[in-house]
């Protein structure tokens, strides 16, 4: 019986998605070290709960990665809130996202920036995104399906990157499609484990890196990832 839980996060006047987010920001995004205002915001804007499965709606606010389906995860929320922060938007950026999986992340982008190019390579998953970021009225959000170690070069170069699987290297396409002085974050490693980089290209076009932690995502898989 699920009653308890229920009651717990219910407060007269605010409904109870609302309350959980707040639990969620204080707990696990404000106490770990997210510090950027305009990130935390986003995510009080965002309703999680919209991009589970039904079935998973009561974990919606969980401080853990789910299944999407396609044998896909939505990322941890923290670690969402890691890579937008570490992605510096003021609000005027042109943002490529890479795996958009639930569309979870995508919609946090489109909050914090001007607009979001997003690839995913799984034709359903990006469907079922489009909708519903769609329906949700985001207007900035233009979602391709393919293979996005290639990146979406006719709409390049991109003052952020952010690429949500887990790479054996820094796609060479991507890099090049990143502007001067823009920001990617990816995760690179092997299968199992990765190192959260953050990369800065300077305006003579050299990288600077910096490690966030480490990490745990499902593979990219394509011509500048995995091959199987
Ligand atoms: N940001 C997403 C994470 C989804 S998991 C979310 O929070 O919901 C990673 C996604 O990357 C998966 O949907 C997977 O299908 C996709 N992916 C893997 N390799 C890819 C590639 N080469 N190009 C585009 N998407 C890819």
């Amino acid at each position: 019986m699920h009653q308890s839980t229920f009651l717990f996060f219910y407060k007269e006047g605010f409904p109870i998605s609302e309350e959980k987010i707040e639990y969620m920001i204080a707990k696990q995004l404000r106490a770990r070290g997210i510090q950027d205002e305009s990130v935390l915001d986003a995510f009080r804007k965002v309703p999680r709960d919209k991009f589970v499965r039904p079935e998973d709606d009561n974990y919606a606010y969980s401080d853990s990665p789910l299944p999407i389906g396609h044998g896909q995860t939505i990322s941890q929320p923290f670690i969402v809130a890691l890579m937008t922060e570490a992605l510096e938007l003021q609000g005027s950026e042109k943002v490529m996202e890479i795996g958009t999986g639930s569309g979870y992340q995508t919609a946090i982008l489109a909050e914090l920036a001007r607009q979001v190019y997003s690839v995913e390579k799984v034709p359903e998953l990006a469907e079922t995104a489009e909708k519903k970021l769609k329906k949700m009225g985001y207007d900035n959000v233009f979602i391709k399906v393919g293979d996005g170690t290639k990146g979406w070069e006719e709409k390049s170069p991109y003052d952020a990157i952010i690429v949500t699987a887990a790479s054996p290297q820094i796609p060479p396409s991507l890099w090049e499609q990143l502007a001067p002085e823009g920001r990617m974050v990816i995760p690179v490693g092997d299968r199992f484990f990765q190192t959260l980089l953050q990369l800065k290209k300077t305006d003579q076009g050299k990288m600077v890196k910096n490690s966030l932690g480490d990490c745990r995502f499902v593979p990219l898989l394509g011509e500048e990832g995995w091959d199987f």
